[in-house]
């Protein structure tokens, strides 16, 4: 483990700075709640009353969450996607499945797990036996009821990450997309992680949210337990669990300069960044929905240079309609109107696999059927999706971007059908569309590329991961995933040379690094979207920056 001293309760943990900042919170372990087999038993008379109030507490438990995971969702992320809940919730307020429930356990006096699967299992089975697909994609979300009810049986509280107190630091051993959806600002402070690489999900959502956090430290569900104090700075890559008094001193004393610094920052953020040699150079935010949009308005963010849809999508148990994400964007994008909004195509496959697609597993996702190849294998979810953005380009300054393209013929082909469908919807001026390069292919192909686009987004953590051939989620080979590497740095001073007037924008993680940013102006690049509340600490680096230093790449 990597400790670096133990009083008598107090340990240092050393492992990579993820997302910077500072925050003192109590700790909240998060396991993997995956369901534990209890085993069937039969009961007694007595068995079976306990069993039928354990099951109530566990249908008042669900029903509550279900209700605080609704609110908390529509508030976030709109109406449409917090729909799943609702309807889960009325599904446990009819009381035929209760009934239904309490009568098997009657008959069959077995324990109630037993009795909650097999109930379910029947229930799924109707709903697929219906043949309709609507009905069919119910089935899920009943399986997924099911799921909260064995779990609050198992005294695991279900969207844990959605629920958590004030002041929580959360402590997982890995978190994932569909985990991350319910992370909220408001209530978790820090993040630690056992495996987490800069550029995983983890990392990229809590430096979004302006959680600090700090990835990388083995062992680490083994060594803090919830309730203990911890202490986490993001920028140093440390967290102190139970701090001692001097520990919790000079902790103060960090926070105290930090503050100072941020509100002088903060002070500035609305105005243009400028080098010392008179360059503008555009500092943009990446956001997943309204909160971030909100967040970025308020760091002085010169446009949104990313809005991530995934989160959307895979919040929602159906396929979600044109309308519904058109709404989703119209509310989200609400507090940016005026400014100008690049959303990229939805950004699937690999690990992020919506369950409404039921997409077959591959043996090697990332290098599957991910970004703009799957899209156009299926063309209704691409298709919803540009008709949703014509939409919306009716009221907002929003741009398409295709995301994991590799060829030349994978822009073309969405860009034949987003004009097709602009001409059936009689829209005539066409929102910008731009091509994300996150593969050594596209970056290599630039000169044809950009021919097809009106600009380009490089994507430095994909282009890190097939590059170093180092996978993003995978801690065995963080050594080699190292996105400032030279090559990296080269291949985007390519793409930039290669792309003559076409504007390109950096918005993967490496955009946010103040102690590469030097070395990102030698590239010749003069637009970067990075986290929201980064926006501040960068136009302030680049500030302090000539573009003639001639950093070496
Ligand atoms: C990237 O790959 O750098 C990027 C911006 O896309 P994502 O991190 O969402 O894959
Ligand atoms: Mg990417």
């Amino acid at each position: 483990m990597n400790t670096i001293s133990q009083g008598e309760k107090m340990i240092t943990l050393l492992g990579l700075a993820v997302s910077p900042g500072m925050a003192k919170g109590k700790a909240y372990v998060y396991r993997d709640v995956l369901q534990p087999d209890t085993g069937t038993y039969k009961l007694g008379d007595a068995q079976v009353r306990e069993e039928q109030a354990r099951v109530e507490r566990a249908i008042d438990d669900v029903r509550q969450s279900l209700t605080v995971d609704t609110r908390r969702i529509e508030a976030r992320l709109g109406k449409d996607a917090a729909d799943i809940f609702r309807a889960q919730e009325a599904m446990l307020c009819t009381s035929s499945v209760v009934e239904e429930i309490k009568t098997a356990l009657e008959a069959r006096r077995i324990n109630a797990e037993d009795v909650i699967k097999m109930v379910f299992r029947h229930l799924v089975h109707r709903f697929e036996e219906m043949g309709d697909e609507v009905l069919q994609q119910r089935g899920d979300d009943i399986r997924d009821l099911s799921r909260r009810l064995l779990l609050s049986l198992a005294g695991i509280h279900t969207n844990t990450l959605e629920n958590l107190p004030p002041n929580t630091v959360l402590i997982a051993h890995r978190l994932l997309p569909s985990d991350t959806v319910f992370l909220s600002r408001t209530s978790t402070v820090a993040v630690l992680i056992e495996f987490a690489g800069p550029a995983g999900h983890a990392a990229l959502l809590a430096r979004e949210l302006g959680i600090p956090c700090v990835g990388g430290i083995p062992e680490l569900l083994g060594t803090v337990h919830t309730g203990d104090v911890v202490l986490v700075d993001g920028s140093q890559g440390t967290a102190v669990i139970n701090p001692d008094l001097q520990a919790l001193q000079t902790y103060e004393d960090g926070l105290d300069r930090r503050r100072k610094h941020k509100e002088t920052i903060q002070d500035r953020c609305i105005e243009r960044a400028v080098t010392l040699d008179g360059i503008e150079v555009s500092v943009m935010a990446n956001v997943r929905g309204r909160e971030d949009v909100e967040l970025a308005m308020a760091c002085g963010a010169d446009g949104i240079g990313l809005f991530r849809t995934e989160p959307f999508f895979l919040a929602s148990k159906h396929f979600p309609s044109d309308e519904e994400f058109a709404d989703f964007l119209l509310y989200s994008l609400q507090p940016a109107k005026g400014r100008h909004a690049a959303v990229r195509l939805l950004d699937i496959g690999a690990d992020k696999n919506p369950i409404y697609l039921h997409l077959p597993s591959e043996s090697d996702p990332f290098l599957g059927r991910r970004g703009v190849r799957l899209l156009l294998e299926y063309p209704d979810l691409l298709e919803a999706q540009l008709r949703a953005i014509l939409k919306v380009s009716q009221q907002f300054r929003i741009e398409v971007v295709i995301p994991m393209v590799t060829t030349e013929s994978d822009v073309v082909q969405v860009v034949q059908r987003f004009c097709r469908l602009a001409d059936e919807m009689g829209i005539s001026e066409m929102p910008r569309i731009g091509a994300m390069v996150e593969t050594p292919a596209a970056a290599l192909s630039i000169s044809s590329l950009r021919k097809q686009v009106d600009f380009l987004s490089i994507g430095s953590n994909d282009l890190t991961q097939y590059t170093m051939a180092a996978g993003r989620e995978n801690p065995m080979v963080t050594e080699y995933f190292r996105d400032d590497d030279p090559a990296i740095l080269r291949l985007i001073e390519l793409v930039v040379r290669e792309s003559s007037d076409t504007p390109v924008c950096l918005c993967g993680e490496l955009s946010g690094r103040a102690d590469v940013m030097a070395r990102l102006l030698a590239t010749g690049i003069k637009s970067f979207s990075v986290p929201a509340s980064l926006v501040p600490d960068v136009k302030d680096t680049i500030r302090k920056l000539s573009t003639l230093s001639n950093a070496s790449l």
